[in-house]
């Protein structure tokens, strides 16, 4: 039999379930994308809220596609939440009360929106649902251009959000928080901007209101959630006794960060574990610069030594050694940490995410965007490294793993996956293995290394690290991590 209400009660007890009456919860939360990270972060957040305050529960708006609302209408909202780790474990998340998909129940979706008891509108729809141009937002986007010719019936996400506003406004309703918890910088910023151009176009008096009225909070959020596959479907039916058509799984560590910026109430968030600031960007900086920086090395320093996956980059002791001490003595001196930030703490929790075995995380998976990620990632340390007279030699290694990475590659007539693939493909062909060459070759990128490579201080740590990795064999690079 399939899980629903009424089977919650016969579940094994070490499965974890709604502590509340879900019967007396009300939707107070309108969420867009109803993908797996949401069902595995917020709405187990608001799970814990419903505990006492009941008028927060969370309708799940599906714009794409109709599999997440056919897969849990029948289980009455019910899935169950796998926790990956040392002590696996299973619980059944209860805050999602109503499943939508908009483009076969538009009229009830847009009706939910307009719902005086709904004051948050929350959205992971990934960054292609933003329909951003750069900055702005895209205004020729296919979406865009249909929403815009019918404001009153749209299809995506920016076209929702507005005309649920739009109806408000007219029912003299106070608006919603708009609340992005997707993964992209200054996400409350870009939405914001997003629809209030949107906006414009359908009504500037509307715009105007929304400018003044509507809040956009940033947020900041991570944890780990892999995709469901067909194990975590038949580990969960054996554990509950009972099917679930959609579970979802995801590592213990949660972080969810928000600024605390809401034009119509909100749960005590605080309560259950969100972390309220008005320095988001600073938890995003500290997110790059101390968990996505040692995984860059690591998969660079791992992929030349053909490991595969981040758990096994840590059971490596010479490279666990290596992340933790570059981690430490490389990155926290240099990180200006967000009030009441605790980077020691960060640290240890990062490092226990990333030898969980639980977690498959592929190194090269995380290699590629080099071009990319290393500004952001690493080289930004770097400069106030150097701008604060701190060494950088512990610093300067993963960059130079990643030139041998791209020469590698290149050697081998293997593509690269970057946006830039093609120029690092050719510098990558006409390195010889001379560091003096190969390194002046990889700084001459200026839209990665300009300014840095004018400082000489970073050019001979480069180049002494390039000497180091040796040939960039598996062994050359053991050895430069044992010395
Ligand atoms: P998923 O594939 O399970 O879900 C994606 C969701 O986005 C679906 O609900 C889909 O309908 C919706 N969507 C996709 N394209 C859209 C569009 N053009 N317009 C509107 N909606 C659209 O993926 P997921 O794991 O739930 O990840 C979703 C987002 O969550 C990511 O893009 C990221 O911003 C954030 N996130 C994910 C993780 C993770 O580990 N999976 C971690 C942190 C943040």
């Amino acid at each position: 039999h399939r899980l629903n209400q009424a089977a919650l009660a016969a579940l094994p007890p070490d499965v974890i379930r709604p502590g509340y009456d879900r019967a007396g919860t009300r939707i107070g939360i309108v969420h867009i994308g109803v993908g797996a990270f949401h069902r595995a972060h917020q709405a187990v957040y608001v799970d814990d809220v419903l505990a006492s305050e009941p008028d927060w529960a969370i309708c799940g708006v599906s714009l794409n596609s109709c599999d997440v609302r056919d897969a849990l209408q029948p289980q009455d909202g019910l899935y169950t939440l796998a926790l990956l780790g040392q002590n696996p474990s299973l619980r059944v998340i209860g805050s999602i009360r109503e499943l939508l998909f908009a483009r076969e129940q538009r009229d009830e979706v847009l009706r939910r929106l307009a719902d005086p008891l709904v004051r948050i509108v929350t959205l992971t729809i990934t960054e292609k649902g933003y329909c951003l141009a750069g900055a702005d937002l895209d205004l020729a986007h296919p979406e865009i251009v249909h929403d815009l010719a019918s404001p009153d019936a749209p299809n995506g996400a920016i076209g929702y959000v507005v005309a649920g506003l739009a109806a408000r406004r007219k029912l003299h309703l106070p608006p919603y928080t708009v609340l992005s918890c997707d993964n992209l910088p200054e996400n409350g910023r870009k939405l914001a901007r997003a629809v209030v151009q949107y906006a414009w176009k359908v009504d500037p008096d509307l715009a105007r209101w929304i400018e003044a009225e509507v809040a956009f909070p940033c947020s900041m959020v991570d944890s780990i959630t892999p995709a469901t596959d067909e194990a975590l479907r038949e580990r969960v039916a054996t554990q509950l006794a009972c099917t679930d058509a959609w579970p979802v799984q995801r590592e213990a560590y949660t972080q969810w960060v928000v600024e605390d910026s809401f034009c119509n109430g909100r749960p005590a968030l605080e309560r259950v574990g969100v972390t309220l600031s008005a320095d988001i960007a600073g938890y995003d900086r500290a997110k790059l610069r101390l968990l996505n920086a040692p995984h860059s090395a690591l998969a660079y320093l791992g992929a030349l030594m053909e490991i595969e996956t981040v758990a096994q980059a840590m059971a490596t002791p010479v490279l666990a050694a290596f992340v933790e001490r570059l981690m430490h003595d490389g990155i926290v001196p240099n990180v200006k940490a967000p009030a009441g930030f605790n980077a020691g703490a960060y640290v240890e929790a990062i490092l226990a995410r990333f030898r969980n075995p639980a977690i498959q995380h592929r190194l090269l998976q995380i290699a590629w965007d080099g071009s990319q990620k290393l500004p952001v990632r690493l080289l930004g340390t770097i400069g106030d490294a150097l701008a604060a007279g701190h060494p950088i030699d512990l610093l300067c290694l993963p960059v130079a793993a990643w030139m041998q990475f791209v020469r590698r590659q290149a050697r081998n007539g293997v593509t690269l996956v970057d946006p830039m693939a093609e120029v690092l493909a050719e510098v990558g062909r006409a390195t010889t293995g001379d560091a003096n060459d190969d390194v002046a070759r990889f700084l001459a990128l200026d839209s990665i290394f300009a300014p840095l490579s004018a400082d000489d201080r970073f050019v001979d740590a480069v180049r002494v690290a390039y000497v180091r990795l040796g040939d960039g064999t598996p062994a050359a690079v053991w050895r430069a991590l044992s010395d």
